[in-house]
């Protein structure tokens, strides 16, 4: 097959019926990316951005996409990046992020569980997913360091499959609030660094192409901690859906934006202080002081 430029096809785009070639394809990656960011106005000129940097495909690749963006548009771009303290598997996942960072001349600065929080991820008790504990700690973290050392926007490497997983997880557990958490952007307050997320229009599998065809280097060990189980059975239904009808996914996520505007009008809650750290959270403890509060109540 070719592709319309006549090159040699190496992708083919069930949702549009086209086939691209390693050229045609990273440039409407690139386009598609710009156009979210313009969509939704995620970085403006003048924006001090940090990337919360894992190593893997979706944040390095959003690495270099942002790197990219920064010839035609002036903002300052860094990289954070997390270590859960998962032994045998981060350390390589972290050298994969520095190296990157090395390449394109980007600062970064590495924060652990560990010197955070006086635990590591492979310390949490057996019975509860790893994978909540993780997910609140990072998402903590992140949050708390984007705003200690100013940044205006941390960018996140959330892609299609994760935003759509999200949204229909959430739906189905009926946890309204945290469904209409899951767009584009968030409303500003003094406590949460606002989290963009520009990769969320593209497919992981495109993601991963992406960075093949771009020779990027990223970490392809998957986490010892097997992911929610819930997660992957809607994973599962959303990929049998998207494999009948090819379009199942990016129209799930055009109706959810629709409805954002007005599920970010109705399911706000008033964010007050954690009385422990002093993060924002809509509780009196915030969530990473109650876990951690669990973790320490366990061991003893
Ligand atoms: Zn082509
Ligand atoms: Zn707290």
């Amino acid at each position: 097959m070719k592709c319309r430029c006549g090159r040699k096809a190496i992708y083919h785009r069930r949702q549009s019926g086209q086939y691209l070639c390693a050229v045609c394809f990273s440039k409407s990656i690139q386009k598609k990316f710009r156009r979210t960011i313009r969509k939704h106005s995620l970085v403006k000129r003048g924006d001090n951005i940090a990337v919360g940097l894992s190593g893997g495909k979706d944040s390095t690749v959003l690495l270099h996409l942002l790197h990219d963006l920064q010839k035609r548009r002036p903002f300052s771009l860094e990289a954070i990046i997390i270590d859960e303290g998962i032994a045998g598997y981060r350390d390589t996942t972290i050298e994969v992020a520095a190296k990157n960072c090395s390449l394109l001349d980007i600062n970064y600065t590495i924060f652990s569980f560990h010197q955070e929080f006086g635990i590591t991820l492979d310390d949490t008790q057996p019975g509860v997913s790893h994978c909540s504990y993780c997910g609140v700690f990072r998402r903590y973290l992140l949050n708390q360091k984007s705003r200690e050392l100013h940044f205006d926007k941390l960018a996140v490497g959330l892609n299609l499959d994760d935003e759509v997983q999200s949204i229909l997880m959430n739906l189905l557990r009926g946890d309204l609030f945290r469904f209409g958490r899951t767009g584009p952007y968030y409303k500003e307050s003094p406590q949460f660094v606002p989290r963009i997320k520009p990769l969320r229009e593209i497919s992981e599998k495109e993601v991963m192409v992406y960075a093949v065809v771009n020779n990027i280097e990223v970490d392809h060990s998957v986490c010892p901690y097997a992911s929610e189980a819930f997660r992957s059975d809607i994973r599962d239904f959303l990929d049998r859906m998207e494999s009948k009808r090819p379009t199942t996914k990016y129209s799930l996520l055009r109706s959810y934006d629709r409805l954002f505007p007005y599920l970010q009008d109705q399911l706000t809650a008033d964010v007050a202080r954690c009385e422990r750290c002093g993060e924002p959270t809509v509780n009196t403890l915030c969530k990473a002081c109650k876990m951690l509060e669990d973790i320490t109540d366990t061991g003893q």
